[in-house]
């Protein structure tokens, strides 16, 4: 029998198996496809503290309702009678109230920083070249009004020890000839990072691997074979794995599996679109968020990456070329971007969006050796390390050296 069994090989999942393993468990992840195959592998790759402030930001519905007019728009809600969705979408209208605001923040600040200290020595120790970079990340807008709002944040910013700076056009421009015209202004975040996320996956699995850790691949967690409080054993396409414990972090999935133990979990997915081509010479070197369009741009040492766009329409599959033509017409009105040509990959993936935007992790109050680590929505890759080390402690009884209270899956009843 395992120590642990975890449900679900993405960045999440892995990150918090190196960290079981090295703890000297037995530690097995069960994994659908291949490890990443899930939210961890198109995503942007970027490290970002900067983005502690969660989307309830009270004012944010009429702005949303607006975007919705748009079938282009960064966000889409699809319509219809999805009881859970809507439920969830009542649920975070809720959240947007200025304490509950500051109180997520600061919740996401504490694991992205800490998460943003680990990543350096955590990537050395296990050997991972993932293209990391401390090169900050930087806002670029067009909207004077839009930039003046941005600018208002940098008290709150400071007060969770986020640096940030404002840049004038002027700086800009003579800085980044490859901008355009019509580009303002600009934030820059120097605490920010990035990497290459599907590489930093693979690292963690090899890591993981050569620790001693077990993965069963393309095995579909179908169910649980319970007994009173206790789950006895995971009940998988390829038959049952009993477990001492179970570690529930199968990312956007994970409410379909909570739900067979009895359990609604406030996750729902996130869709979201990349684009990818290889090396591109001409592009900005430092990470870049388009704001009014809610573009992320990467680009690393071999290659160029344009994603974002957050939709929410249940587990519907497939790309949305309407959606992947915004990300490059929205890039185009802030950059001379160079000829692209055919893109490498063009990706979609679904973040594990948790209702008060702030993730679940620590144990189940209902199953008494169940645990979540999951609901990280737009910053699972930024908030891995950290969310690796908190579980890790509460495995193993020791004092975690950050206040697990806001992420405590208890405030859902679970
Ligand atoms: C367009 C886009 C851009 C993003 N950019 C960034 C960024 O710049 N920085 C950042 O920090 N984050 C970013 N994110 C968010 C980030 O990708 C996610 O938060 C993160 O990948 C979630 O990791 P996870 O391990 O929880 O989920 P996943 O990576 O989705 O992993 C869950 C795994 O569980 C497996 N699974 C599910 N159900 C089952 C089952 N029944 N049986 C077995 N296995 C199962 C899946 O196959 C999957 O591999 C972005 C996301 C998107 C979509």
């Amino acid at each position: 029998m395992d120590d642990v069994v975890i449900l679900g090989g993405g960045v999440i999942g892995l990150a918090s198996g190196l960290a079981l393993v090295r703890d000297g468990l037995q530690v097995r992840v069960l994994e659908r496809g291949e490890p990443g195959c899930g939210a961890s592998h198109g995503n942007c790759g970027t490290i970002t503290p900067s983005h502690a402030p969660p989307l309830t930001m009270p004012g944010v519905l009429w702005h949303a309702l607006g975007w919705m007019l748009r079938r282009d728009a960064p966000l889409y809600v699809r319509p219809g009678l999805d009881m859970e969705r809507l439920r969830w979408l009542f649920g975070l209208a809720r959240h947007v109230n200025w304490r509950d605001f500051h109180a997520a923040a600061a919740a996401r600040a504490a694991l992205l920083i800490q998460s943003r200290e680990r990543f350096a020595p955590m990537l050395q120790e296990f050997g991972i070249e993932a293209g990391f970079e401390e090169r900050g990340i930087l806002f670029l807008f067009k909207d004077q009004q839009v930039w003046k709002q941005e600018q208002a944040h940098t008290a709150l910013l400071n007060d969770l020890s986020i640096v940030v700076e404002s840049l004038s056009s002027e700086q800009l421009h003579a800085n980044m000839p490859g901008l355009r015209s019509e580009v303002v202004g600009g934030m820059k975040y120097p605490g920010d990072a990035m990497l290459r996320p599907e590489r930093y996956v693979a690292g963690l699995e090899q890591a993981f691997l050569r620790s001693g850790g077990e993965i069963t691949r393309e095995t579909d967690v179908l169910g649980f074979c319970t007994s009173a409080q206790h789950i006895d054993s995971v009940h998988c396409s390829r038959g049952n794995y009993p477990a001492k414990r179970v570690l529930l972090a199968a990312g956007a999935w994970s409410p379909l599996l909570a739900r067979q133990l009895g359990l609604r979990l406030p996750v729902q997915p996130g869709k979201g679109y990349s684009i990818t081509w290889g090396k591109t010479a001409g592009v900005p070197d430092i990470p870049l968020v388009l704001k009014e369009r809610s573009v992320c741009v990467t680009a690393w040492a071999d290659g160029f990456r344009l994603g974002s766009t957050m939709e929410f329409s249940g587990f519907r599959e497939g790309l949305n070329r309407t959606r992947l033509h915004a990300l490059r017409r929205g890039a185009a009105e802030y950059l001379k971007l160079p000829p692209l040509g055919a893109p490498s990959e063009e990706w979609w993936g679904w973040r594990p969006m948790s209702v008060d935007e702030v993730p679940i992790i620590g144990p189940s109050r209902r199953w008494e050796n169940l645990h979540f680590a999951t609901g990280h929505g737009m910053l699972g890759v930024s908030m891995s390390p950290a969310t690796a080390v908190l579980v890790a402690n509460q495995f193993t009884g020791r004092t975690p050296d950050l206040d697990p209270t806001p992420y405590d899956p208890a405030r859902f009843n679970l």
